[in-house]
């Protein structure tokens, strides 16, 4: 479908719902900041809450962020972007907040609403914009979670899409604004020796870790409505797979790549009970906002298989949990064991060679092999090949997305029907599973994840540190189990 010429030019207002909440307050801001920073941001904002505030408590709470999370801000910059705040008071349930915005947005005709709110309010903001026509040439961006499972993201939708349409729609995962991330689609599809092992000829398995040193840092309440399967799984981490085992775009161009995601979400088969351990760390039902008797999981492992030509019977392991003991993104491609024991020694290692993909910290990627250590005998040990990717010089996620929004350029956003597949995965297994287990915080979680991977094992537990052999992380692991 063609775009009109409104979603095709640049947006002449941001109107930014949530401005007083968390997510404004630990990244939006000092995004908001990067974008003036940059030139990206030259448009009036305009926050809507409900605290009782007046414009110069909005400033306030601008400057306080930028100040927090920025070192060496510059504070120029940082007066243009106060200079750019105005302030709506309200309550989203009431007509008059939106009747005030309108007056606010004054003659802007191109507006970008961002929804920083929480998922229980997208319904009634999108009603009370639609009902005051602040949705005519305009987009809408929606954080996640779009949903909580198949049924309420399809209801979502036909209220999004009452009043707009799916080319104004901007549906925000905001781990696909990460450089990391671009970098997995780069890398994959830049390199020409990759092609010829991706597949289930070549891989034995496939691990992704997303692992968090601490806990819900006092959003129980809100996690309470999630849990690690919606939080962190059925989005982030589908997407990660989605990214590394997507066919090649048939042509150029992110929409290209949308199509070849959604196939991988379409080949994925729906997870079961038995495709599941789920856990929660000890401490967790005492945490404000949380029930005390809480079945939510704040860890969750799962087996995935993907049912196409390419990744037949290769299965993917996912785990993501909170107080895991370190704070890594990584992914590890296990390729097969050579088909002849020439040497007594290579057997020992399983699986002798890996692709290692650290998005998170310090981004590297990792080739794993077995070397001959020196002598008259045919021993080896295992070593990587290390290439660091990281840069501090990367933009965040959200000053990309939101810049990309004021465009109108929906590259690195998600598709409904995406969101769909995606949720379509995960959706037997929101609500039929065994109960959490429990784990000690500072540990890698339920002993019963090490089970569910059996004999492609070990987990592969990220090690921070720059320079490490390929034996830690199985060491890691074979510490865990107490060998
Ligand atoms: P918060 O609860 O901290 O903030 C909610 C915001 O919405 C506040 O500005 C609040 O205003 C406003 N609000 C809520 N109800 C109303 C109402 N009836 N009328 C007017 N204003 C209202 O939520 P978060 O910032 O944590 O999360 C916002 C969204 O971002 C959610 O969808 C969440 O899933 C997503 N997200 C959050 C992340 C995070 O780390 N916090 C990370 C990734 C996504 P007031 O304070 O004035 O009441």
């Amino acid at each position: 479908m063609t775009a009109t010429p409104a979603e095709q030019t640049d947006a002449d207002v941001l109107v930014f719902f949530g401005a007083s909440g968390d997510l404004a307050r630990k990244m939006i801001f000092p995004s908001l900041y990067g974008m003036v920073l940059h030139g990206e941001l030259e448009v009036p904002v305009i926050g809507v809450a409900h605290s009782d505030w007046a414009l110069e408590d909005l400033r306030d709470r601008a400057r306080e962020s930028v100040r927090a999370t920025i070192d060496d801000v510059d504070e120029e910059v940082l007066d243009r972007l106060v200079g750019l705040l105005r302030y709506v008071d309200g309550d989203y349930r009431e007509p008059a907040t939106f009747e005030a915005l309108k007056e606010t947005v004054e003659d802007a005709r191109r507006p970008v609403h961002y929804l920083a709110i929480p998922p229980s309010m997208f319904g009634t903001v999108i009603d009370g914009l639609a009902h005051v026509g602040l949705n005519k040439h305009a987009r809408v961006v929606v954080e996640k979670p779009f949903g909580r499972d198949l049924a309420s993201a399809r209801e979502l939708d036909g209220v999004v899409r009452r009043a707009f349409r799916e080319e104004s729609v901007f549906r925000i995962d905001h781990f696909l604004g990460k450089d990391e991330i671009m970098n997995l689609l780069y890398f994959r599809f830049a390199n020409s020796f990759l092609e010829p092992v991706w597949n289930r000829d070549h891989i034995a398995s496939v691990q992704v870790t997303i692992a968090e040193d601490f806990g819900v840092q006092g959003r129980g309440a809100f996690y309470e409505t999630a849990g690690a399967l919606r939080d962190v799984l059925e989005n982030h981490m589908l997407q990660i797979v989605a990214l590394l085992a997507m066919e090649p775009p048939a042509y150029q161009g992110y929409f290209a790549v949308h199509e070849a995601k959604a196939n991988v979400f379409r080949a994925m088969r729906p997870l079961t009970r038995n495709d599941i351990v789920r856990g929660q760390f000890e401490g967790y039902r005492d945490e404000p906002g949380v029930a005390r008797n809480s079945d939510v999981e704040t860890y969750a492992a799962v087996r995935l298989f993907i049912d196409s030509w390419r990744w037949a019977g290769v299965p993917w392991y996912l785990r993501t949990g909170k107080h895991l003991p370190v704070t890594a993104h990584e992914i590890v491609v296990e390729f097969k064991r050579p088909p002849q024991a020439l040497f007594d020694d290579a057997m020992m290692a399983q699986h002798p060679n890996h692709l290692r993909i650290r998005l998170q910290p310090d981004g590297e990627i990792a080739l794993g092999a077995r070397v001959k250590t020196p002598g008259e005998e045919f021993v080896g040990e295992q070593r990587e090949l290390v290439v660091p990717t990281g840069s501090e010089a990367s933009r965040g996620p959200y000053e990309r997305l939101l810049g990309d929004a004021l465009q109108g350029d929906r590259a690195l956003f998600t598709s409904e029907e995406s969101v769909e597949a995606a949720w379509h995965v995960v959706d037997g297994v929101l609500a039929d599973h065994a109960p959490a287990i429990r784990y000690a915080p500072g540990t890698w979680g339920p002993t019963e994840a090490d089970t569910l991977i059996g004999a492609d094992g070990p987990w592969h537990d990220p090690v921070l540190k720059h320079h490490r052999s390929a034996d830690d992380a199985s060491r890691t692991a074979a510490q865990r189990k107490g060998k």
